[in-house]
């Protein structure tokens, strides 16, 4: 598992002309590669070296694809860093061709015989954890809903074997925002299907406070949730504040009671609801943990499970990608339109898809955003894409869907949670502690030397590709393995710990 002490470039598609170091120290000036190429610059580890002499105006290739153009001549060995690279423009998205409807798409093998275990619900989907949700309408009841949680958590669940613990949805939606705006419609969908998760069992109680924009029946509709029950605080009947904490424990025991009743059993792979993102990444997320995650997707749709990869300004530049691979026609301008309605709610804000990248991608090797995209849309491996989700909608699976969210980490996992998510998978290079209450989130860690630091928060470990000790398809089975583990009730680092990132509401509409 440790890395070669030889010097260790890769190469990524056979027309690219840099490579990127693999070596965990980096590598010297004047360093021998293989190929008999000598370094002129110290380059670091996860940054890029020109394998050839580049003219200036000379386009940078790597996964094959042109990353940026060379602002001067950039000599062999050299490296290649952000400043001596100018970014390409954005593709237009209103002349993309569109798949031709008559097209015969490949035909994926089937992957059978899998299971995990899981609790099954009345509406078809499968939980892989069997959680309380306590829903509300608005931020002002959000420190009594704390109070309320943490006395469920020390006085009733010990009662309760069965159920693995109480989440709080707790958010800053609900009241001070125009909730007839165009597009507020996305925050409360969004609401509104987290509340519908699988791990919440088909069943929410609801807090709210009584003078609020968000009313329960517009967050919930009659007949949204099968199993659902209300504490209003302003209601006459509390008098004082334990008297709300109160009734909030009562009615958290009707339904405790009944989710104790819930056993796991066998259900096919196909149940699985798998959304993957990254999150702190370098250079070596779109060598190694991406391409594993990849991997993966192909056979988790294969075994007729649902897969949602997201994050749109990591994935704008990859469209024609995209677009080639959609089912249908339809599927393709659904992503063309997603993809305009995000360039558009960017520009409103003065930025475009360049704003995605950070100083911390930048230091793991990153030059831009098109790089950064040919490294994340490798997540979504090979097979077709199958839908389109709106932001805060839910996914109609089974198949590979474009999730059109943020990249932003807790917003795009809010989202994934609100189209029906039920395991998680986060690969990360520079390293975040990142987790969801409602769902377990296996980390994937890029390289070795961020796994060893980190042993007891990254649940698996993809550098062994980069140290050249385990292949693409080694990890990415082992990534199969460990989801259907998860889901089965294997505990995350995150939940060990019990870390958990607040849920973050994408509202691109108006604050009054
Ligand atoms: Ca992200």
């Amino acid at each position: 598992m440790s890395t070669p002490a030889l010097p260790h470039v890769i190469r990524m598609h056979a027309s690219d002309n840099v490579a990127i170091v693999g070596n965990s120290g980096g590598l010297r000036a004047g360093t021998v590669l293989d190929s008999g190429l000598v370094l002129r610059d110290q380059v670091p580890q996860a940054h890029k070296v020109a394998l050839v002499d580049l003219s200036a105006g000379q386009p940078v290739l790597r996964y094959g694809v042109e990353i940026g153009r060379a602002k001067a001549a950039i000599a062999a060995g050299s490296w290649v860093h952000e400043r001596l690279l100018e970014m390409p423009a954005a593709r237009a998205l209103h002349d993309l061709p569109l798949p031709d409807a008559a097209r015969a798409l490949p035909v994926l093998e089937p992957l059978q015989g899998y299971t995990f275990e899981g609790y099954r619900n009345a509406d078809g989907s499968v939980a892989t954890r069997n959680l309380l949700a306590i829903t509300t309408t608005v931020q002002c009841v959000a420190g009594v809903l704390e109070v309320a949680v943490q006395r469920i958590r020390e006085e009733l669940l010990a009662q309760y074997p069965n159920v693995d613990g109480v989440v709080g949805l707790e958010h800053s939606y609900g009241c001070g925002v125009a909730i007839d705006a165009p597009d507020a419609p996305i925050p409360i969908r969004t609401l509104r299907h987290i509340s519908q998760n699988p791990n919440f069992g088909g069943e929410a109680m609801v807090l709210s406070l009584g003078c609020e924009k968000l009313q329960p029946e517009r967050l919930l509709p009659e007949g949204s949730i099968a199993v659902i029950s209300q504490v209003r605080l302003q209601d006459s009947e509390h008098v004082g504040f334990m008297a709300m904490i109160d009734h909030i424990l009562a009615t958290a025991k009707t339904h405790l009671e009944r989710l104790n009743q819930r056993r796991r059993e066998t259900v096919p792979a196909s149940a699985l609801v798998v959304g993957v993102q990254c999150g702190g990444s370098d250079a070596f997320s779109g060598v190694t943990a991406n391409p594993a995650v990849g991997y993966c997707t192909d056979l988790l749709v294969r075994a007729g499970a649902t897969v949602l990869f997201s994050e749109t300004t990591e994935v704008r530049d990859a469209i024609e990608q995209m677009t080639a691979r959609a089912a249908t026609p339809e599927v393709a301008q659904r992503m063309i339109d997603e993809m305009a309605w995000y360039d558009a709610y960017l520009a409103r804000g003065g930025v475009d898809r360049s704003a995605n990248t950070t100083p911390g991608n930048k230091a793991g090797g990153l030059s831009n955003i098109v790089e950064k995209a040919m490294g994340s849309i490798i997540k979504s491996g090979t097979v077709p894409i199958n839908g389109v989700v709106s932001p805060g909608d839910k996914a109609q699976g089974p198949g590979l869907f474009y999730a059109a969210t943020p990249a932003s980490d807790f917003i795009c996992g809010t989202l994934q949670l609100a189209a029906g998510m039920n395991v998680h998978v986060f690969t990360t290079g520079r390293g975040t502690p990142y987790g969801l209450e409602a769902c377990p989130v296996i980390k994937v860690a890029t390289r070795t030397e961020l796994a060893q630091r980190w042993h007891d928060l990254m649940d698996l470990n993809a550098g062994p590709i980069a140290d050249g000790t385990a292949s693409v398809a080694d990890v990415g089975w082992q990534l199969f393995h460990l989801l259907l583990a998860t889901a089965s009730g294997r505990k995350t680092w995150a939940e060990h710990w019990k870390l958990h990132n607040s849920l973050v509401l994408f509202n691109p509409a108006p604050i009054t």
